[in-house]
């Protein structure tokens, strides 16, 4: 799986700017191969879920002037001493790892030890910022130049090792790293040297990512302007003429979820194709599934089937959740598919059908209507129901028509639970953060179970404290079930699309919003 020959090597990895989907082919492969990830502050936290689950992770974060979670002299040392325990390690740093990222300094340390290294370049945050903020970071029309520089050490030094006079008007497009806390010394450095105060300047803060903020302003008000709109860092400074281009190309800001932050609560089927239109839209979502699958405590009633397999006609596989949960519990009895020979097997719909291949194993029988009592229909139609024996390996909870139908028609039906849907636990507290600090706009359900399970998760007391702990937040519905559920348990639902389809839903979620 790893196809990576060496052992005791250090990959530099630049994580990118804040978008887990801007880091490069080459670091997620590496992310997915790692034994050990030392990681910081600004790379997203989200990167972690391509690395294995028995990869140990380092949290080493700096904040620019605040908390240091561990020095660099510290970070150098990790890095030796995983590399000399001969570990495949990733350091993944937050945009590139070579542009004031201290990565220089990492590897010379790699370098003296003799560990083996590669680095991956990452899409800086000044590129990024200005493509988010809508700033072509040069232009034919406004700069043929520009220069990365790092604001950071302005302040006290006598002897700057920026060229700040030669900077001033020699580079067309100034971009500025670590210069929040320095703005308005830099300001002033420009003017004196030389650059007009109507020089237009963007500060862009979480470039990339849902939190984004850019305020604009010039070399003359910029300092007053970020001051007043809280901007703190890490952001970034860029200064000159291509800023002005932003009237007519910012795009990411404007999208019509940008700024929200809504929940999203799901079922392990749903996937995320909720999540990801809303994402397209550009909102911040936070998922919540509200089913977790696990196998029953009790397998007696399968154990003493699969015991006297002979004796049964059909084996009914209704979801693919029950397939393999009835083929784990096969195998576990050390038996394989030939155990099933004699009996004939039914799925509820295609994809069940293509779940049941994966173990070698053709459908006798896949209904046209793909649900329980489609099965039950199509079994009863084709005759032969009256007198047999079926056997129905299911979830511990599930509707009744299928087996209610058979034993109408005369069929025996063993129903036998091997897996069981449970609230998954855990994230009360985190939920309740969440919700409790005012910044949810919208929570959306697309079932009636993900309501009752998402409120057995809140775990509030009463409606009262529902309502206190929802506040503003709006909830969204994908139908008229979910919606009436919703209400039967206190809350409101202001959001519900006409087709109860999760696109639907999703352009029904853009709608309310550009309304409000
Ligand atoms: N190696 C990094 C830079 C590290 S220095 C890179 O290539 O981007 C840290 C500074 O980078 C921050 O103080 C801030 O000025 C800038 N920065 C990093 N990520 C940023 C982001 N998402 N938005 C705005 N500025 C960012």
């Amino acid at each position: 799986m790893n196809n990576i020959p060496h052992k005791g090597k250090v990959y530099l990895v630049g994580a990118g700017p804040g978008d887990p989907n801007l880091i490069t082919l080459r670091g997620k492969f590496l992310l997915e191969r790692a034994e050990v990830v030392v990681y910081d502050y600004l790379a997203n936290k989200k990167l972690l879920q391509h690395v294995p689950a028995a990869a140990e992770l380092v949290y080493v974060g700096k904040k620019g002037g605040g908390l240091h979670a561990a020095s660099q002299e510290e970070i150098n040392q990790l890095l030796v001493d995983y590399g000399l325990a001969g570990k495949r390690v990733v350091r993944l740093k937050g945009g590139d790892p070579f542009i004031f990222g201290r990565g220089g300094e990492e590897i010379e340390e790699l370098v003296k030890a003799g560990i083996d290294f590669e680095v991956v370049p990452g899409v800086t945050s000044a590129t990024a910022a200005a493509t988010y903020a809508g700033i072509p970071i040069t232009h034919r029309n406004c700069t043929a130049s520009v220069a990365f520089v790092t604001g950071h050490e302005a302040a006290g030094k006598e002897q700057s090792d920026v060229a700040w006079d030669k900077l001033a008007t020699g580079a067309g497009t100034l971009v500025i790293y670590m210069g929040i806390k320095n703005l308005p010394n830099i300001s002033k450095k420009l003017i004196d040297n030389g650059r007009s105060p109507d020089t237009p300047v963007a500060v862009v803060r979480w470039a990339s990512t849902p939190q984004q903020r850019s305020v604009v302003g010039t070399l003359a008000t910029i300092s007053e302007v970020v001051q007043a709109a809280k901007i703190a860092p890490p952001a970034l400074i860029i200064v000159g003429e291509v800023v002005k281009l932003r009237e007519s190309i910012d795009w990411f800001e404007h999208r019509p979820l940008f700024g929200r932050r809504i929940i999203v609560t799901r079922t392990r089927e749903q996937a995320s194709e909720l999540v990801s239109r809303l994402e397209e839209y550009g909102a911040e979502c936070l998922e919540y599934p509200t089913i977790h699958i696990e196998p029953v405590e009790d397998f007696s009633v399968l154990d003493q089937a699969l015991a006297e397999l002979g004796s049964y006609d059909w084996i009914l596989l209704t979801s693919l959740n029950a397939v393999s949960y009835f083929f784990k519990r096969l195998h576990e009895k050390g038996l394989d598919s030939r155990a099933l020979a004699g009996c004939k097997i039914g799925v509820v719909g295609a994809a069940t059908a293509d779940e049941l291949a994966r173990h070698g194993i053709r459908a006798d029988l896949i209904p046209a209507k793909f649900t329980g009592e489609g099965l039950a229909l199509a079994l009863i139609e084709a005759g032969g129901v009256q007198g047999k024996r079926f056997l129905l390996p299911r979830a511990l909870k599930a509707a009744e028509t299928l087996p209610e139908l058979l034993e109408q028609a005369g069929a025996g039906v063993t129903i036998a639970p091997v897996y069981q849907n449970v609230p998954p636990q855990g994230r009360k507290d985190e939920l309740r953060a969440e919700l409790g600090s005012g910044t949810v706009d919208l929570i959306t359900f697309t079932s009636s179970s993900t309501v009752t399970n998402f409120l057995a998760m809140l775990d509030v007391k009463d409606a009262d404290e529902l309502r206190a702990l929802l506040g503003r937040t709006q909830i969204a519905a994908i139908g008229p079930v979910t919606a009436e559920t919703a209400r039967e348990h206190g809350l409101t639902v202001t959001v519900q699309p006409e087709r109860h389809t999760i696109a639907a839903l999703a352009e029904a979620v853009v709608a309310h919003c550009r309304r409000s």
